[in-house]
């Protein structure tokens, strides 16, 4: 367990950052989710009830970290239009913490009101959305994707109207815990402004706090090097976990490569390269297929902001990089899911295209795919066993004895299904508490998440 150790860090960057504003004031809190393994990471599970609202429902600073929430300024392209006019618009940052593995960790606001970024939002989150994130952040967190996590929710007793909800609905304001809330689209900011001195304050204040371990000719090298291989990283663990993100704007992609921001993701039922998550995504910019090339396009944007204070030669190498990165990254992810041995990138790679040639062919649903063959061992019999006769497997099934391990031990995989999170079951787990204010079902599923978190994790 972790020590409780507030940090001020982002206070050193200076005004030209962010923004001090103040938290709404909300008719009513009740706390919904509670995450206590997170809040045990940075030494803030021991928190009695009434303290956990009076910090993350009420804002009260936290001892010793910021002394007022920050709106931090950022712009983005959106859909690959640029955006000036963004920023924290319904959150802030609240306050700086350690984490148990020594990271400077952020927690974030989602709902918590209006700031200078709002536009013509209320500054709202819908209950809904706060559910949603829970079960996006629980999910990709079990399935061993680089993510955010979703540390406290609160309902505030607030009605909003929205165009994708059935109105008047709940509001809450959920807090994240997060490896930084520097976006590119923070670095886009002063490119746009032509302000060479912010933007370098920025990069060092990257390299110092968030990434020690970067390292390149020149500070730059090293930020977009680093930011390289996160970018290739998360997309590959998207694809690994079968996961649409569905809103892959450069003012949603943090600088160390973790997942966060979740709105209208969802986990793909097949393996559909065209498979898209948000309804507005009406080009399917953002598709399952297209993430890896999405991340590339946006770490291009990074560049060219970083350009503003670096010669193009400190960032072709890392962007060129990108490509060998994420086919990397991929087997990493890919066999990391199934659970299998390594026996080299040629090797690796192969299995890699055989696993997505049988799964494009046959459009099982993937889950149920590194389900039964986790450990590279056929489990029992499986309702999927029709598919592992189909040709497009037979190159998989050739292969995969030369990765297997030995079955796997935990009590999971003798389950009779997989834990999944498909959109029905997101909607199955919403109603009840729509309906009739049940939040056990939510609450099992968390545990259910968890538990097969523990076996991914198994050796
Ligand atoms: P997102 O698509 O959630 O990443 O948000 C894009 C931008 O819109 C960010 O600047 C948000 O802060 C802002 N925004 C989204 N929803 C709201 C809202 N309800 N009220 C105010 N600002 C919002
Ligand atoms: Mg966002």
């Amino acid at each position: 367990m972790a020590e409780y150790r507030p940090e001020t860090t982002i206070l050193g960057l200076g005004d030209a950052f962010y923004d001090a504003v103040e938290a709404a004031r909300f008719p009513q809190h009740v706390v919904r989710f509670r995450n206590d393994r997170a809040a045990a990471s940075v030494g803030l599970d021991g928190l009695s009830d009434e303290a956990w609202i009076d910090h993350f429902g009420r804002f009260t600073p936290l001892p010793g970290s910021l002394p007022q929430p920050l709106a931090l300024r950022y712009h983005g392209h959106q859909f690959r239009t640029y955006n000036p006019d963004l920023g924290d618009g319904r959150g802030f940052l609240f306050a700086q913490v350690r984490d148990d593995r020594g990271r400077l960790m952020d927690l974030g606001t989602k709902g918590s009101g209006t700031t200078p970024y709002s536009r013509f939002g209320d500054g709202r989150l819908t209950l809904k959305g706060a559910v949603r994130e829970i079960l996006a952040t629980e999910m990709l967190e079990a399935l061993g994707v680089t993510t955010s996590r979703t540390f406290s929710v609160i309902e505030t007793g607030e009605a909003l109207t929205r165009n994708d909800e059935p109105s008047p609905t709940r509001a809450a304001v959920l807090v994240r815990l997060n490896h930084s809330h520097i976006r590119y689209g923070s670095f886009q900011r002063h490119a746009f402004h032509q302000d060479r001195e912010s933007l370098a304050k920025l990069v060092d204040y990257c390299l110092a706090h968030l990434a020690p371990e970067a390292s390149g000719p020149t500070p730059v090298a090293a930020l977009i090097d680093h930011a390289v291989k996160g970018a290739a990283r998360l997309a590959a663990q998207y694809m690994a976990a079968g996961f649409v993100h569905g809103v892959l704007n450069t003012d949603n992609i943090n600088i160390t490569g973790e997942s966060f921001d979740y709105g209208p993701w969802r986990f793909a039922p097949a393996w559909d390269a065209g498979f898209t998550a948000a309804y507005f995504d009406h080009a399917g910019l953002y598709a399952f297929g297209r993430q890896a090339e999405a991340l590339q396009w946006n770490l291009f944007q990074l560049g060219g902001a970083l350009r503003l204070i670096a010669e193009t030669d400190e960032l072709k190498g890392p962007l060129e990089a990108f490509p060998q990165r994420y086919r990397a990254a991929l087997s990493d992810a890919m066999l990391g899911r199934l659970g299998v041995k390594r026996l080299g990138s040629a090797e690796d790679e192969a299995l890699v295209a055989a696993i997505q040639t049988a799964l494009v062919a046959t459009q099982m649903d993937p889950d149920r795919f590194f389900f039964d063959w986790r450990g590279g061992v056929r489990r029992g019999a499986s309702v999927a066993d029709h598919h592992y006769s189909h040709d497009a497997f037979s190159e998989f099934l050739r292969l995969v004895p030369d990765f297997a391990t030995s079955a796997p031990s935990h009590d999971y995989w003798a389950d009779a299904d997989p834990c999944t999170m498909l959109i029905d079951e997101v909607e199955s787990l919403w109603a009840p508490i729509a309906e009739r204010d049940d939040w056990a079902p939510l609450h099992a599923k968390i545990a259910a998440i968890r538990r097969m978190g523990e076996a991914h994790r198994e050796p």
